[in-house]
């Protein structure tokens, strides 16, 4: 998608600090973290929103969770915990419509969130 901020950063036309990279998921930091870990999660295939999915998603969307459980091993936050947030659509909080993962770490975290 031309106009899609993470679409390019996938291709490279916007700079990210990668920390992990498949054929099809890219794991970057967050711009604007609002946790000492922030990284999102995203497969490179653009996807909208999660209401975009369908059935054969399903391990494409495995594969973004263990992504995060795996990140969260190397960030050293899977003990203490963290958490794992997918906006859906503007009254959720997405903001930037191509599907991404939250990974949230290196705090505590309240609930029900805001
Ligand atoms: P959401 O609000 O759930 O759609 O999350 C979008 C996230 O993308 C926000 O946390 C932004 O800080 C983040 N973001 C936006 N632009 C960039 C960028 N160029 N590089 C890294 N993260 C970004």
């Amino acid at each position: 998608m031309a106009d899609c901020i993470f679409c390019k950063i996938i291709d490279g036309q916007i700079p990210s600090k990668v920390v992990f990279e498949s054929e099809d998921l890219l794991a970057f930091e967050d711009i604007s973290p609002v946790a000492p870990v922030h990284l999102l999660i995203i497969p490179k295939r653009h996807i909208e929103t999660l209401n975009a999915l369908s059935p054969a998603d399903a391990e494409l969307i495995g594969k973004l969770v263990l992504c995060a459980k795996n990140l969260a091993g190397e960030k050293n936050i899977a003990e203490e915990g963290y958490r794992t947030v997918m906006n859906c659509m503007s009254g959720a909080g997405q903001s930037v419509f191509h599907v991404h993962l939250h990974l949230l770490g290196g705090r505590v975290f309240q609930w029900p969130p805001g």
